[in-house]
């Protein structure tokens, strides 16, 4: 029987994905029709972006799964159209993005970078750095992506605390887990990185209360989500000094907005949702291994829970 896959994405996506996901179908063995726009009522597997346009399940009668391109779900967990499972994205590409992208910040931070690069006024100051064996950093969120970044880091010899909803036993990372853990975790960290999605119980997760139990200076840096944070809180905590510096990635609107003061903020640096991005050529394998699981009777991988939201 021929599966029919929907690809409901940002046009721009196709051209590079159609040619990966036909490969991707036809090595799994698969009859298939792939296309952007098929009759709802006969579309067996949707390969979904927030962005694609699609909000309404209830005319897809023969769904079997919707498969996200993005690793963040939170747009769609409670959409109540949906009573299918809903894969996210892990794809190895991505994450490899991100675990560069949190070290070379996490290294920024480290080393002092900014004070020699923005500074050649010939002031003399031969202080080096400490070791990365005598740095605290603190992964909020050990899943995909916070665990792959947190290896990283402990293979740089970082002092490398994780925190997650589970306790995980993971070499070089002091894991940890519960309301009593975050807070020691959070004296001690020098650098706190979020790589936590975004639900109702991680929202605010840095509140006023949580950043002022940081050791003063302490730097932020965010590629998981705006909602993470209590932006008010943040922005009073980098002009009293409590936290030194952030780096954030994400935010509450995307675009940020000219006028946000995160852009003015003379302690903060924005990039624009760049940490990482899924990338087509091993996402498309991902996808592609889900729908032959589907079309097998096997579990489907990354499944999402849509009680937890993540
Ligand atoms: P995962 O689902 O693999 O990991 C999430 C982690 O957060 C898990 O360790 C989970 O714990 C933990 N967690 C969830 N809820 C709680 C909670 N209430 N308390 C404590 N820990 C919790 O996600 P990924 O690692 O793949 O991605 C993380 C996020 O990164 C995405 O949701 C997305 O928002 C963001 N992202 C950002 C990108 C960017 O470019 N800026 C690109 C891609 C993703 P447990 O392990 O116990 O389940």
């Amino acid at each position: 029987m021929t599966v029919k896959v929907l690809f409901s994405a940002r046009a721009e996506l196709w051209p590079e994905y159609r040619p990966l996901l036909s490969k991707g179908l036809l090595d799994a063995g698969l009859d298939f029709d792939l296309a952007t726009e098929i009759p709802p009522e006969k579309v067996d597997y949707v390969v979904y972006a927030p962005n694609g346009g699609l909000s309404d399940f209830r005319p897809f009668g023969r769904l079997k799964a919707v498969l996200s391109l993005w690793a963040g779900v939170e747009s769609i967990t409670d959409n109540e159209t949906l009573n299918v499972p809903l894969a996210r994205m892990v794809d190895h590409g991505l994450t490899e993005g991100m675990t560069e992208w949190v070290v070379g910040h996490a290294l920024r931070y480290h080393l002092g970078m900014d004070k020699h690069i923005t500074s050649q006024d010939g002031t003399w100051i031969p202080e080096a750095p400490p070791l990365a064996s005598q740095r605290r950093i603190l992964i909020l969120g050990l899943g995909a992506l916070g665990e792959s970044a947190a290896r990283a880091l402990a293979a740089l010899n970082f002092k490398v605390m994780g925190w997650s909803r589970t306790q995980k036993n993971i070499p070089g990372i002091k894991s940890l887990s519960g309301t009593k853990d975050l807070k020691q975790a959070l004296s001690q960290a020098e650098i706190v990185v979020l790589l936590l999605p975004e639900t109702p119980a991680t929202e605010n997760i840095l509140d006023t209360q949580s950043l002022a139990l940081l050791p003063q200076g302490a730097k932020i840096i965010n590629p998981g989500r705006g909602p993470l944070i209590d932006d008010d809180a943040l922005l009073a905590a980098l002009n009293s000094g409590q936290v030194g510096h952030a780096t954030l990635d994400v935010f509450r609107t995307e675009p940020l907005p000219p006028d946000h003061p995160y852009w003015k903020h003379p302690n903060v640096t924005v990039t624009p949702h760049i940490a990482s991005e899924t990338r087509p050529v091993t996402a498309a394998q991902v996808i592609c291994e889900n729908i032959r699981r589907g079309e097998r009777g096997e579990p489907f991988l990354h499944l999402v829970d849509r009680d937890l939201g993540y």
